[in-house]
């Protein structure tokens, strides 16, 4: 999978992640013994990734991916634990939660947001829902990193030392990879919306 900070001036919100979600998870494969699954993502923007998942009971799984860093090929693999809690639930059963492994606190989905390389709640990655920040301050979001852009752009035209002109055009190529996503973003909503 990639990552990069691609949106710029916002919040990330729930759906731009990764979820890694208890109730799927749980039926995906059993947790109470040695085992393993896979679990495959593919975003509403064509983007793919895949996790492994180990089951090492009790109540721990072992989550192993590679992660690319976009801004520089960079390619890393990771794998760590995260501790598993059940609460009594109605025939005997339990029902199943991660413990975030940032803060341990309980909960049903683990979030990676783009610009992430590890799974945590949405607490702790400071995620919002979708609902909160539809329309206006979407189209601040874009105007704001358009203007931006256009000074940077001055900037750049402006520069003299090889340097310097190195940085502006990194700071510009984030900014444009941000308006990228803000506006395919726009297009799969209004595509959503027509269908
Ligand atoms: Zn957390």
């Amino acid at each position: 999978m990639t990552v990069g900070r691609g949106v710029l001036f916002k919040k990330t919100t729930v759906e731009e992640c990764w979820q890694l979600d208890m109730t799927f998870l749980s039926k995906q494969v059993y947790l109470e013994e040695i085992g393993y699954t896979h679990v495959h993502w593919k975003s509403s923007w064509g983007k793919r990734a895949a996790i492994t998942v180990l089951v090492h009971p009790p109540k721990r799984i072992k989550l192993q991916y590679n992660v690319t860093k976009r801004s520089t090929g960079e390619s890393t693999d990771y794998s760590y634990y995260i501790f598993l809690d059940t609460t009594p639930c109605y025939f005997g059963k339990r029902r199943w939660w991660f413990n975030c492994p940032n803060c341990g606190r309980r909960c049903r989905v683990l979030y990676l947001p783009d610009w992430a390389t590890h799974f945590a709640c949405r607490i702790c990655h400071d995620l919002t829902y979708e609902s909160r920040q539809e329309g206006h301050s979407r189209w601040m979001a874009l105007f704001r990193a358009m203007n931006e852009g256009f000074k940077l752009e001055d900037k750049l035209r402006r520069a003299r030392s090889p340097r310097s002109r190195g940085r502006i055009a990194r700071k510009l190529s984030r900014i444009t990879g941000g308006l990228q996503a803000l506006l395919d973003y726009d297009k799969n909503q209004r595509r959503k919306r027509l269908r």
